[in-house]
């Protein structure tokens, strides 16, 4: 029995894509079944995906764009890949709805709506948010505490590249620890950069825990930690 029952999980767009495919069928075939590990627990999974992998708004400028053009380009970005996850689920018999920050017409995808959202989670289908909060200027990190506040998820699952938040960074400092368990103010003492800062401070008001782990790498992680295991790190 998982120790929580709602849950929502952060995907960065970057995690879609590979050398070749900007969204990889493959690692879309992965996500599905770590998706469906968790239905399998019989925990209520909300995503919110990024959009990296296509555009962000802040290279963009840089590149000399209108930030806030930029930033639509960018949380249209994660409407394609929001999609792209729910045509994955549709094809292993997931029933997804797909909701967008910003009205999108054509049956494309629903508007959020917090209540049609709980109701869809409660029926056991998989809810995958898009469009990050809906206005420029914000990450999908922020975004998804949002919607986890919304759908009053028990947890933010942040999948990342590291198993867990660590003493220093891993790749360079092979004496690194990772944290088990850390308390939001232990994180902005350490300057451990978990979240941006406004993703962070909404999650630290509404009490909202954060468990950063790695799910690629390691399909099971999330099935394991949602059946008590000891992996990742949770910020609460
Ligand atoms: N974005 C935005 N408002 C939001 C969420 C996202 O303007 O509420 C834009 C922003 O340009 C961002 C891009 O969408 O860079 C893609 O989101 P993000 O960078 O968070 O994606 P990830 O890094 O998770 O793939």
């Amino acid at each position: 029995m998982s120790k929580y029952k709602r849950i929502l999980l952060k995907l960065s767009g970057e995690a879609l894509a590979n050398a070749e495919n900007t969204v990889d069928p493959d690692t879309l075939n992965k996500v599905v079944s770590i998706i469906q590990s968790a239905l399998d627990l019989k925990v209520e999974v909300g995503i919110v995906v990024g959009g990296g992998n296509i555009f962000r708004g802040a290279a963009l400028a840089q590149a000399g764009m209108n930030r806030v053009t930029g930033d639509h380009m960018g949380m249209l970005a994660t409407v394609i890949n929001a999609l792209a996850i729910s045509d994955a689920c549709k094809r292993s018999n997931i029933d997804v709805l797909v909701m967008s920050g910003f009205p999108i017409g054509g049956g494309v995808c629903d508007p959020v709506d917090h209540n049609k959202a709980k109701q869809a989670l409660s029926a056991g289908k998989v809810v995958i948010f898009s469009a990050g909060t809906g206005s420029p200027c914000f990450t999908t990190d922020t975004g998804a505490v949002l919607r986890g506040i919304e759908i009053d998820a028990d947890v933010v699952f942040k999948a990342t590249k590291v198993d867990g938040v660590y003493t220093d960074d891993p790749m360079k400092n092979p004496k690194a620890v990772r944290y088990d368990t850390l308390s939001f103010d232990e994180a902005i003492e350490r300057n451990l950069q978990i979240m941006d800062t406004a993703a962070f401070a909404l999650c630290r008001e509404h009490n909202l825990d954060i468990c950063v782990f790695s799910m690629l790498d390691n399909t099971n992680a999330l099935s394991d930690i949602l059946n008590g295991a000891s992996l990742g790190t949770i910020v609460s």
